[in-house]
């Protein structure tokens, strides 16, 4: 069954996705475990891994959904910027008094006070409880994300905004980090979420896109292709009373341009958006643009 994402006219791509996500929140994430068989938790935890968050990074998830990627921002933040806790003092013995009318003496070593743990990339003293804002234009989405939010002890640590990333509700120059992971190919007009992230980032700061794209292996592709038609929309169906959710979703990533397409036209969009300065985007690695 074909859900004919591809023949819906651009205006109304944008409510059709909407009604996807609405239709599909509360089981999103168990439908996320199931479909990838929980490999998209290895491509987010890579994801982290790759932009090496700084606590003191002002950051923004957009189409963050239900938070996986905030989520997984802060845990990193307290796994690598965590407050050490007071050491116990370490009591050197002393041999007992020969006399014992005198007072025996407790040598006592410690560290007096907390202290914070940057790592090896920063020297200075940093706050373990950075925050951040997560933009999705799905409220339900964003309610499940609240709800998780708040079983992890992460509820004061997040702000969470309905918000189109094709015109971000934020001043220029506010954000240090800007993530979009699998959120861009929901969008309609890719070009200006790219050029809303640029607006949003303050200089130096840095762009970083996770998403589905072409396999170029021919086997995994062909294999791609058998299990994605036989098994995604039946799993939908089944798990979230949903076909055609899952449908647009297979489809939605074909129609998604290929790697090598995707990153060579980000540099383009952003010199159309800054003509007077093409050389303002430089790439910093792969998935990965640094304002300059
Ligand atoms: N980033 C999350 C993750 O990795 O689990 C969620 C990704 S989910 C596949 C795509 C999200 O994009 C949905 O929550 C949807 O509501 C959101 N979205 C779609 N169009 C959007 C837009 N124009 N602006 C902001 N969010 C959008």
């Amino acid at each position: 069954t074909h859900f004919g994402f591809d023949e819906v006219p651009e205006n109304e791509k944008q409510t059709r996705v909407n009604e996807v996500f609405s239709s599909v929140a509360k089981r999103y994430d168990v439908m996320n475990d199931l479909m990838s068989l929980g490999i998209h938790r290895v491509w987010k935890d890579y994801f982290i891994g790759i932009i090496k968050p700084n606590a003191s990074w002002n950051y923004i998830d957009v189409a963050g959904g239900t938070g996986d990627i905030a989520f997984r921002y802060l845990n990193y933040i307290d796994r690598n910027f965590r407050q050490t806790p007071t050491p116990t003092p370490t009591l050197t013995p002393t041999p007992p008094p020969t006399d014992l009318s005198s007072t025996p003496e407790i040598n006592i070593s410690s560290t007096p006070t907390h202290s914070y743990m940057a790592d090896s990339r920063t020297e200075s003293l940093i706050c373990p409880t950075s925050n951040c804002v997560v933009v999705d234009i799905n409220s339900n989405m964003l309610n499940i994300g609240r709800q998780r939010a708040q079983e992890n002890n992460l509820a004061s640590r997040i702000q969470w905004i309905e918000g189109n990333a094709e015109s971000l509700p934020f001043q220029n120059e506010q954000f240090d980090l800007y993530t979009i992971a699998f959120g861009i190919r929901n969008c309609t007009h890719y070009d200006n979420v790219v050029k809303e992230a640029y607006r949003v980032l303050k200089k130096g700061g840095r762009f970083l896109c996770l998403e589905f794209s072409q396999i170029n292996n021919p086997l995994l592709r062909y294999a791609y292709d058998q299990y994605s038609v036989t098994f995604i929309p039946p799993l939908g169906q089944i798990i979230a009373g949903d076909w055609k959710s899952y449908q647009y979703l297979i489809e939605s990533i074909r129609q998604f341009p290929s790697q090598e397409e995707f990153s060579s036209v980000i540099p383009v969009w952003l010199s159309e958006f800054i003509k007077s300065k093409p050389n303002h985007v430089q790439a910093a690695g792969q998935n990965c643009y640094k304002k300059e």
